[in-house]
């Protein structure tokens, strides 16, 4: 059964390439769904307990409040004495990277050994990462590992 955690996350980025007005430094109020696959357990009747995934909401709040730009943006370096929340990307920090971002963080703690005893049936299949409303990406299980 699919099993869903959604959480809100209020960011600022700039993609300094763009032709538009993204290269502009500018928030957003994103919206993360990240969905799992597991077994109901006949004692407990559930997947997992919701209240377990306090694991999942620290690594989303990463980007919480955060200031995120490609490590290569000359304003790393000028924000970063006045930005404690600053999460820095290889990439752009576009809807998509942001999605590949919480995946390798995501799969990290599920590679755990604490993490897999307590969920062993838990399986990633998508993450999707709404920038604004109805502009939204979706990493799909086909990618993840
Ligand atoms: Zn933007």
């Amino acid at each position: 059964m699919l099993i869903q955690k959604n959480y809100s996350v209020e960011y600022a980025h700039r993609l300094m390439d763009h032709n538009g007005k993204c290269k502009f430094l500018h928030g957003h109020s994103g919206k993360v769904k990240i969905v799992f696959d597991g077994e109901v357990t006949k004692e407990t009747g559930m997947v997992v307990d919701f209240g377990t995934f306090e694991w999942l909401k620290t690594l989303v709040n990463l980007l919480d409040h955060s200031v995120v730009l490609q490590q290569t943006d000359f304003l790393v370096k000028q924000l970063e004495p006045f930005s404690e929340r600053m999460v820095r990307l290889e990439g752009p920090p576009t809807a998509e990277n942001l999605c590949l971002f919480l995946e390798d963080l995501i799969l990290a703690e599920m590679q755990c050994v604490s993490f897999t005893t307590a969920h062993t049936s838990l399986k990633l299949m998508s993450i999707t990462f709404e920038e604004t409303e109805g502009n939204s990406v979706t990493l799909e299980n086909w990618r993840v590992k």
